[in-house]
């Protein structure tokens, strides 16, 4: 309702008052009559069905009745008194029970006449009974023209101690309906509604409070989700075209020396079919004057480092520097050789910048970055400082956003006047509902396809009592060259238990492959970095055959020799962990393996996940399984997870909605992009009052 009457608090209500109107703001966050229009149910009950006494189970929920009172007595235990009327039908009889209004009851039932009780269905100790039931006379049940399917509405204890039942927020949202039906507005335009067949406002609001039908029911569900979704995507596609008009980019338009040379002489592989799509799309983009903000999605081994390289080669053609930011210096090293070695001998200048480059070398970069004679610097948020000044960066690319964060992606900005184009590579497969929702300001880009010839990690799960099995399998593969990790969980709360764990493992595991037979390299959050490093070098250079570590190693380390991932007490990891983690074997040529230990008791969803990882190994397939376990919100952390507050929709089953919706937004800002026609005035108005309500959408980007 985007009017007057929205400001108007609960309180002048019809059947509220300000004790219950205070009620509703402590217990309901309910302040405004039309903040009550949106109360919506959190589930329905088919009062069209009667239930027999001797249909009843024990776990029947709430249940209605027709019978007649019997008897009437009340019943003293210790200080408390009850009521308890004894409510028969023909095939049995149950217990209605009152422990306050005893008086008003006793005055009024008239026994012997048929009611119809409503109620919350109690069994103890072979009895079923129902405590402060609705009780209706059935005359008057039948003579009033109600829906047969019934709102509940979210509740409180309190609540329902001070009186505030269901049926009490049934009679005041009948008020709220009788005052206020009238003012409710459309949101939406007559073309979006015709075409989508959607119900209008007026009437999704009415049937969501009071189905007609069980159909309109649905229909009235579809229609709320469908504006939610519609209204949330139009956010964000506005912010995108708003960028797009108001952000010039870098034209990168020439295609020259760099990107040639060293697609014909270093390229020593065919690109696959989907490096060469988004290759294909990023150059579009540069290409265009108009700035680029993409995001490249990739399952490790996908081969993004090629289409970050040829990426930055145009930059380079087109006279501008680029450079590489990765989330630890690990990786960023790792960058800095893969790039290296793939650039050979074109004459590109590289540079690699992280916190241990000594304060003589980082001088040099320093002078070399402004001078415009180094073309790429590879490194670490250490490039981020503001000493570090470039002298035209044209393009920007940021590996593994999930580490990384978005903080960092708009610092990149502040570099130049004008932004440099920016690409985000992430190994973290984000399913497309959720990235469409999340970075629906960022264009996307995937790479759906690992490169030919690439041996899929066997998986399997293995339970602690084969432990001597495992360690018999690793000998095995060791003594063909191979290299093993060994990981432990690590989970802040119980870090003391996890450093037990590990350091107990690793006792065990020194045992069973001694020195000097056999080298082990241990990597901990507890160690200094400095350490770490060195006991990662160790094992990467293959001076050592074991890794055990905590999951430190999760982010992008390449050992192409390290061909088992053992993964202890694996029922501790999360879905995208244990994947992260999976993909650190199997980037060799040899055949790699990924043993998942776990305890014999596993929980439902730990079992779901082990059997997930153990069926598949394609990322995305894994990343729906996991916002289906865990509901988007804990997928994105809770940094990210503001964003996907939805009242109505769900992002995982409304799924197909989205997509319409989204579409529909996307063809609305095409035709009219400022909502300036006539016939979008009811779009605007609404998108207008979103969007000056909340700027829940600017810590995304
Ligand atoms: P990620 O997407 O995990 O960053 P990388 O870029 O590190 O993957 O690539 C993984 C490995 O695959 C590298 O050794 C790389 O050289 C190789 N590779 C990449 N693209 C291809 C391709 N089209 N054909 C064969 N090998 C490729
Ligand atoms: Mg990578």
């Amino acid at each position: 309702m985007s009017h007057k009457g929205s400001a108007i608090p609960v309180a002048y209500l019809k059947g509220v008052g300000p004790s219950r109107a205070e009620l509703l703001v402590s217990e309901l966050g309910i302040r405004r009559v039309d903040q009550l229009f949106s109360l919506f149910p959190i589930r329905y009950i088919d009062r069209s069905r009667f239930y027999k006494a001797m249909e009843l189970q024990p776990n029947s929920s709430d249940i209605q009745m027709i019978g007649q009172i019997t008897s009437l007595k009340t019943v003293k235990q210790k200080k408390r008194e009850r009521l308890v009327a004894r409510f028969e039908d023909t095939t049995g009889s149950i217990e209605l029970v009152w422990f306050k209004g005893a008086k008003w009851i006793k005055e009024n039932i008239k026994i012997g006449k048929p009611y119809v009780a409503f109620g919350k269905l109690n069994f103890y100790n072979g009895n079923f009974s129902m405590a402060h039931p609705e009780l209706e006379l059935l005359s008057l049940f039948e003579s009033r023209n109600r829906s047969s399917i019934q709102a509940i509405y979210p509740s409180t204890e309190k609540l329902q101690a001070r009186g505030v039942s269901n049926k009490v927020i049934n009679s005041i949202i009948e008020n709220l309906f009788r005052e206020y039906y009238v003012k409710i507005q459309e949101t939406l335009s007559n073309e979006i509604l015709d075409k989508n067949n959607l119900l209008s406002k007026k009437e999704a609001m009415l049937n969501i409070h009071f189905p007609k039908s069980q159909e309109l029911l649905t229909r009235a569900e579809y229609r709320l989700k469908f504006e939610e979704l519609f209204f949330v995507q139009l956010q964000l596609l506005n912010k995108k075209v708003n960028e797009h008009q108001k952000i010039k980019g870098f034209k990168f338009d020439k295609i020259d020396n760099y990107f040639h040379e060293f697609y014909n002489n270093c390229l020593k592989f065919e690109l696959t079919n989907a490096q060469k799509k988004v290759i294909k799309e990023i150059r579009k983009d540069l290409g265009s004057g108009i700035h680029m903000n993409r995001l490249l999605q990739g399952d490790v081994g996908s081969g993004k480092t090629i289409v970050a390289v040829i990426s930055m080669l145009i930059a380079l053609d087109n006279g501008f520097q680029a450079t590489l930011i990765a989330p630890t210096e690990i990786l960023a090293n790792q960058h800095y050789i893969a790039i290296k070695e793939l650039l050979g001998e074109i004459g590109v200048s590289v540079a690699l910048l992280t916190g241990s480059v000594k304060t003589k070398e980082r001088r040099i970069i320093h002078e070399n970055l402004e001078k415009g004679d180094l073309h790429i610097l590879v490194g670490t948020h250490a490039i981020l400082e503001d000493k570090v000044r470039f002298s035209n960066l044209g393009l920007s690319i940021i590996d593994e956003q999930h580490r990384f964060g978005v903080e960092q992606r708009s610092k990149m900005w502040l570099k130049n006047t004008k932004p440099p184009h920016v690409l985000v590579m992430t190994a973290t497969p984000i399913p497309r509902t959720l990235a469409m929702s999340l970075y629906g300001d960022l264009d996307i880009s995937v790479i759906d396809e690992l490169p030919p010839g690439r041996k899929e990690v066997k998986t399997v799960h293995r339970y602690d009592k084969n432990r001597l099995r495992v360690f018999k399998f690793m000998k095995d593969e060791i003594a063909k060259g191979r290299q093993v990790y060994v990981v432990y969980p690590l989970i802040e709360e119980s870090e003391a238990m996890d450093y037990k764990d590990l350091m107990d493992g690793y006792e065990s595991i020194s045992r069973e492959f001694p020195i000097p037979s056999y080298q082990i390299s241990i990597v901990h959050g507890k160690m200094k970095p400095a350490d770490k490093d060195y006991e990662m070098q160790r094992f990467i250079e293959g001076k050592t055959d074991i890794m055990v570590a905590t999951t430190v190693i999760e982010v992008g380390v390449n050992v192409p020799n390290a061909s088992i991932m053992v993964v202890e007490s694996s029922e501790r990891f999360g879905l995208s962990q244990l994947h992260q983690l999976r993909g650190r074997v199997g980037r060799g040529a040899d055949q790699s393996f990924c043993i998942l230990m776990s305890s014999f008791k596993l929980s439902a969803e730990a079992k779901t996940r082990i059997e997930t990882m153990v069926q598949t190994t394609d990322g995305f397939e894994i990343a729906e399984v996991d916002l289906k376990l865990r509901g988007p919100g804990n997928l994105m952390g809770k940094q990210q997870s503001g964003v996907l507050y939805l009242k109505v929709a769900d992002l995982v089953k409304d799924n197909h909605i989205l997509s319409i919706a989204r579409q529909e937004a996307i063809d609305l800002l095409k035709e009219d992009s400022d909502l300036s026609l006539t016939k979008h005035q009811n779009i605007k108005n609404t998108f207008d009052k979103i969007t000056q309500k909340s700027n829940l959408w600017s810590h995304i980007s």
